[in-house]
């Protein structure tokens, strides 16, 4: 059995420990009600998305380039006619957002405990720093994790550099979390375990169309399932 090789097992944060993308799905309902005198909300959607795209590569995931993101694509709705005070209510959106309570992810508290048991565990999780340590710190989840992987991106390059980092083999890494695109696929890749969780709400951009079938691949739909099998 494969899975007995395993020593470190990392968890990818967002939507997997707690709560986040619907933050979000929230915030772009918002956007779209205080834009919608000038576009509608399927349009300004749309665009948004595509402002956060081209921001991607220069500011990176998390809340404050969520937030630098609504106001640029505020400007391109309303054609550079929107008052200032709707800047000032996205700026407040952003901070909201940032102070939001974090809300586990059901029966992750007690898989963690079990699993912590026998394994080192890790979290690894793309974002930004400041908000990733202060969500850890609210969870309540900190002493579980032997320490924690705060990357910008989560590549192929990232986590081999984290398996070496951790000093083990590729195939004694097993990573838990609920995207395809970043916790799975570049995993697999590079030779190591990986185990989907989904979570009910996808971002766009961590979408995948292909199912996966592979050796090294386990999908679950709760994470005390894990705990059958590890
Ligand atoms: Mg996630």
């Amino acid at each position: 059995m494969p899975l007995k090789k395993i020593k470190v097992i990392a968890f990818d944060a967002d939507d997997t420990l707690w709560v986040n993308e619907t933050f979000f799905r929230k915030a772009e309902e918002e956007f779209c009600i205080l834009l919608q005198e000038y576009m509608s909300k399927e349009e300004a959607n749309k665009l948004l998305f595509d402002v956060e795209m081209q921001n991607l590569p220069l500011y990176g995931y998390g809340i404050k380039p969520f937030t630098l993101s609504l106001i640029e694509a505020a400007i391109l709705v309303s054609n550079g006619n929107m008052k200032i005070d709707l800047v000032q209510k996205l700026i407040d959106k952003g901070k909201e957002m940032l102070q939001e309570p974090v809300e586990l992810i059901d029966g992750i508290d007690e898989t963690l405990h079990e699993l912590s048991k026998k394994y080192r565990l890790v979290m690894a999780t793309k974002g930004d720093l400041l908000d990733q340590e202060r969500k850890l710190i609210k969870s309540g989840l900190e002493n579980y994790f032997h320490h924690t992987e705060i990357v910008s991106d989560k590549t192929e390059k990232q986590y081999k550099k984290l398996v070496k980092h951790l000093d083990i083999k590729e195939n004694e890494f097993l990573m838990v979390g609920n995207s395809l695109k970043s916790d799975v696929l570049p995993v697999l890749n590079i030779g190591a375990h990986a185990f989907h969780i989904p979570f009910h709400t996808t971002w766009v951009h961590e979408e995948v169309e292909d199912k996966i079938d592979h050796p090294n691949f386990r999908s679950f739909e709760k994470a005390s399932e894990l705990l059958q099998i590890l």
